[in-house]
């Protein structure tokens, strides 16, 4: 991969030469030079160590410190002209997805637990007390956070099924239950963790700290999708949590449906970067693999497939993009951030598969990158809902008939 030449003024058509529509043309100056410096450092401190780490199953935390120092959560910049300082705009959001996925999707899911979930429900879910508190050591990535709703025995079927409860004593809330599948949570410093109110029986959520007592992670081994990213098993025993830790306006599973269609719009973007990332080490293995006497890259059936791959790119954007300027206008729609995951993520996984094509045999391994989206792609398209369970929530709103059961 060649290094990003730095430049004071930067042509989003050049730095983004994927995206042929030039949705990246609305960025500010202040958001292009942002992503500029993430991706910088994402060049010089992620990608040198990532198959190691993709190998040994660790996370490179180190390199990611590095990444997290171009600020790209609470960079001034991104808030110039901007009434709200909490959200950066939600095309940045896209770009800040795009960017991060394009690297590396175990990268992108560390930021989505802790910057997208966690923050969100903050977000939407805190006092302003609560907001305060918190929110800044969010942004400047003091702490690690992650999102704790999912449970052994409940995925899909969460709404009605999550069986985690909590219980209120005096001034404490007492936790009982287990988490799986929990991005982050082996490092972090406070947990957004949903149970059921015994009193009642609504989902209520709480910021839990990662090292209370009652509180235990295991990690989920020998994962071949999203293998730098550890995913945590949580119990909890009696775990005592205050009740200003309890976010007040997380009343029922309405409000946590509310969190998800803002977090299933992020992954629709990681899915759109996972798409570019793959695609784009394709195109560059093409440009120099030689056999006939040839450039892959030269030949017919080799170049419908780029084109496709191209065409899955400039779709998965088009869905981004215009969700995000809905977003914007305060408009979070159910239906339009699971049609939009939905979308991004079959096209993600198309691409990555016609990419590890075009690779060859060489696409089985690290050596080309697109193994690494290939792998990686198959959690994307598990989580912030299945596949099955948007197409079911498109399908509700198409004909007014609900078939999850
Ligand atoms: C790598 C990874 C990271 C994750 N990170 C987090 C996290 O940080 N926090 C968190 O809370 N959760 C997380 N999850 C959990 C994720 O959201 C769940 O995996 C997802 O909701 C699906 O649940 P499940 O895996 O239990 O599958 P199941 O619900 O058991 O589903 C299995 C299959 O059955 C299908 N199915 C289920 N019900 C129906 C139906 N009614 N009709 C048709 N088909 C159906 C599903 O679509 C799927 O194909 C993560 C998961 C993965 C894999």
């Amino acid at each position: 991969m060649e290094a990003t030449i730095r430049k004071e003024s930067i042509d989003a058509k050049e730095f983004y030469p994927t995206d042929l529509y030039e949705y990246s043309s609305q960025l500010t100056d202040g958001e292009l030079e942002v992503l500029q410096d993430m991706r910088t450092a994402l060049e010089e401190h992620v990608y040198p160590v990532i198959n190691e780490h993709y190998e040994k199953a660790k996370f490179p935390y180190e390199a990611w410190n590095e990444v997290a120092k171009s600020r790209f959560m609470d960079d001034p910049k991104l808030f110039e002209g901007r009434d709200n300082e909490l959200k950066t705009s939600e095309l940045f959001n896209v770009f800040r997805y795009f960017e991060l996925a394009k690297m590396d999707p175990s990268i992108a899911t560390y930021y989505t637990v802790h910057g997208g979930l966690f923050y969100a429900s903050l977000l939407y879910g805190g006092s302003q007390e609560q907001i305060d508190r918190w929110a800044p050591k969010v942004k400047s990535f003091e702490y690690s956070t992650c999102f704790g709703l999912t449970e052994p025995d409940h995925g899909s079927d969460i709404a009605g099924g999550l069986a985690t409860s909590a219980r209120k004593e005096g001034d404490y809330w007492i936790l009982n239950g287990e988490k799986r599948w929990i991005g982050g949570a082996d490092k972090a410093d406070e947990i957004v963790i949903f149970a059921r109110d015994e009193a009642d029986n609504q989902v209520k959520a709480f910021v839990v700290s990662g090292k209370s007592e009652g509180l235990s992670v295991e990690n989920i081994r020998n994962k071949i999708s999203l293998r730098m990213l550890a995913n945590g098993h949580i119990t909890m025993k009696d775990v005592k949590v205050e009740d200003d830790r309890r976010l007040v306006n997380v009343n029922s599973f309405k409000d946590v449906a509310a969190i998800l269609r803002t977090t299933r719009a992020d992954i629709a973007h990681l899915a759109t970067g996972l798409a570019a990332g793959a695609f784009e080490a394709a195109l560059r293995y093409v440009k120099q693999r030689e056999q006939f006497g040839k450039k892959l890259g030269s030949f017919q059936l080799v170049q419908e497939k780029l084109a496709i791959m191209q065409a899955n790119v400039n779709a998965c954007l088009s869905y981004s993009v215009r969700l995000a300027q809905m977003q914007e206008e305060g408009k979070y729609i159910e239906v339009n951030s699971s049609l939009a995951k939905m979308h991004n993520a079959l096209r993600m996984r198309e691409t990555v598969a016609l990419a590890r094509e075009v690779v060859g045999g060489n696409g089985i391994t690290l050596d080309t990158d697109v193994a690494r989206f290939f792998t990686d792609a198959e959690a994307i398209y598990s989580y912030e809902g299945t596949h099955e369970i948007n197409a079911l929530i498109v399908g509700r709103f198409l004909t007014g008939k609900s078939a999850f059961i």
